[in-house]
């Protein structure tokens, strides 16, 4: 019996690049269509066989389009979902590196990268279901926080607002130095109470249901 022999390698030079990726590293693989944007993986296992053909173990993230319940409102540009769809892959496939961050610290980057990519779900492939399966909400809309969007804060309650679901432009909204919502904003000098929120969080697949609720009701 031939025993393969498999060196399993710490780290891995990009081809035709001076760059290297280390397990545990986010990478950028070639897609099989040239049109399409490279997928995005992180890489776990390298390996080296025979005539020194490097494998790759990946765990895939999924872009909001690749997933069951395609892309949503709330979906930012950047977002991608880390899948629990593993893969073997010729490390030749490896175009660069990239950087998923948290949501946390996506929303708090000063300028965002081509490479720069944020994660706030798992996302199981089989049965497209989303891990946490609740997600918080904003404004009136109710809607989870879409990092691509401008969202302005009230100082009471500190709920957030998107300008255009308070009727406010861009440039009013920026030229504020404190904002308070309709529902805390002293009205004739009396101080309304704020209504009970009834809904803080939803599931992530919830949300297409609540979006399609409130455009029925307009
Ligand atoms: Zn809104
Ligand atoms: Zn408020």
């Amino acid at each position: 019996m031939v025993k393969s022999k498999k060196k399993i390698l710490d780290s891995y030079t990009i081809k035709g690049t001076k760059k290297t990726v280390k397990v545990g590293d986010c990478i950028l693989m070639r897609a099989h269509d040239p049109d399409k944007p490279p997928y995005v993986a992180r890489l776990e296992k390298i390996e080296e066989g025979s005539r020194n053909n490097v494998r790759v173990r990946v765990r895939w993230y999924y872009r909001p389009e690749d997933s069951i319940g395609g892309r949503r409102q709330f979906h930012g540009s950047k977002e991608l979902f880390l899948s629990d769809h593993y893969d073997e892959q010729s490390a030749e496939t490896i175009e660069g590196k990239c950087t998923v961050h948290t949501f946390r610290n996506y929303t708090k980057l000063d300028s965002v990268g081509n490479d720069d990519y944020f994660c706030r779900f798992e996302y199981k492939a089989a049965t497209g279901s989303f891990s946490p399966d609740r997600v918080a909400v904003y404004c009136k809309c109710e809607m989870p926080y879409n990092p691509d969007d401008l969202m302005v804060q009230c100082d009471a309650c500190k709920d957030w607002f998107h300008p255009e679901c308070l009727k406010m432009s861009l440039k009013a909204v920026k030229k504020l130095e404190n904002y308070f919502c309709p529902d805390c904003a002293p009205e004739n000098g009396e101080k309304r109470s704020r209504k009970t929120r009834t809904r803080d969080s939803l599931s992530p697949e919830d949300v297409e249901v609540q979006m399609d609720r409130k455009r029925h009701k307009q």
